[in-house]
């Protein structure tokens, strides 16, 4: 694989991905089409590389997986944060309804459209890996992110497979609190497709490089790590789209001329079905024990 192309994958679809957003947005698409759209593209070139230049052939997943994932997918990913943010509107119109809140001057919707982007990703950012690394220091979280970690490979639709709890406070770290502050809907839909085309990437299995990108964004080579299943590896890397807050908490962590070996949970025999899978954080031990070096 040409150095070139390993380098510039990820660059290029990225930027194919926001061109075409915008292309939509100034013709006046439908945001969600101007949204998803771009994604299912982004979505469909990822796929053909993973074919073409894969990083591990036995992490080609089978049948079986693609199904569980689609679903994880179509449903942890798709429709319910939808449910969830149509039911937290309903809930604050009806204990604010009357009450005016002023968020005038909380956000600065007078920059343009692309910093107001990365502003948001900055914050969320520093949410998320709170609440991402609480997930793994703090067993009642983990039984729930544990999902997450079950996989033994890593391909791009693994970026689907959440615990609905776990998807919910994701949600409300990284959508409400910008909704409520009144972040404009060109924000967010330009938000959603790099958060979704990044979240490919970043468990994909193609044989690319990041370089310096490895200290700004939190791409596949740091996030393989994060799936190690040794303890001590895969307690790094929380960052969601940026890895700057790992850099600024001291969890940044690639280590030079090797792989990462096992993935997923010490429990081998932790189930892979969805149902079975959103029943298991409630099931004693399903995955208390971690490994350490
Ligand atoms: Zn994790």
């Amino acid at each position: 694989m040409k150095v070139i192309v390993r380098y510039g994958i990820y660059p290029l679809v990225l930027a194919i991905g926001i061109s075409f957003h915008y292309l939509l947005f100034e013709n006046h698409f439908e945001l969600q089409f101007a949204i998803y759209l771009p994604v299912i593209v982004g979505a469909v070139m990822i796929v053909c590389l993973e074919r073409k230049y894969p990083h591990r052939e036995e992490w080609w997943a089978d049948k079986q997986e693609i199904v569980q994932d689609g679903l994880f997918m179509a449903l942890i990913q798709g429709v319910f944060p939808k449910l969830l943010t149509v039911s937290v509107v309903w809930i604050l119109l009806q204990v604010f309804y009357g009450h005016r809140l002023n968020v005038e001057g909380w956000w600065p919707t007078h920059w343009p459209v692309p910093l107001q982007m990365l502003l948001m990703m900055v914050v969320a950012d520093g949410f998320r890996y709170w609440l991402h690394r609480w997930a793994h220091e703090w067993d009642p979280l983990w039984r729930f992110h544990a999902v997450h970690h079950s996989p033994h490979k890593l391909y791009w639709l693994n970026v689907g497979r959440f615990h609905p709890i776990d998807k919910g406070l994701q949600v409300f770290l990284d959508t409400f609190p910008f909704l409520l502050v009144g972040v404009g809907e060109e924000v967010l839909g330009l938000y959603v497709v790099c958060y979704a085309i990044n979240g490919f990437f970043q468990h994909c299995n193609i044989d690319l490089r990041f370089g310096m990108l490895n200290y700004v964004i939190s791409g596949p080579e740091l996030h393989r790590w994060h799936h190690s299943m040794i303890t001590q590896e895969s307690n790094h890397n929380y960052g969601n789209n940026l890895i700057i807050w790992d850099l600024v908490f001291g969890t940044w962590y690639l280590p030079k001329g090797r792989n990462v070996q096992e993935l997923g949970l010490l429990n081998r025999k932790y189930p892979s079905g969805f149902l079975e899978q959103i029943r298991a954080p409630f099931s004693p031990n399903a995955d208390k024990h971690r490994v350490s070096l």
